[in-house]
């Protein structure tokens, strides 16, 4: 499970509703993050 942040278009490890790998808190902006099942793109520490 991957969480994808719209804005960057960038997936990252984790999921919607909790933290990122690389630290982003998905519930500042809900709007902005959407579960996917894509590829992690995000290459900073705890994502990849
Ligand atoms: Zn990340």
């Amino acid at each position: 499970m991957s969480v994808k942040h719209i804005p960057t278009g960038e997936a990252h490890k984790g999921q919607k509703g909790g933290q990122t790998g690389c630290g982003f808190d998905t519930r500042e902006n809900p709007s902005h993050w959407v579960n996917t099942d894509e590829r992690i793109t995000c290459d900073k520490n705890g994502c990849k």
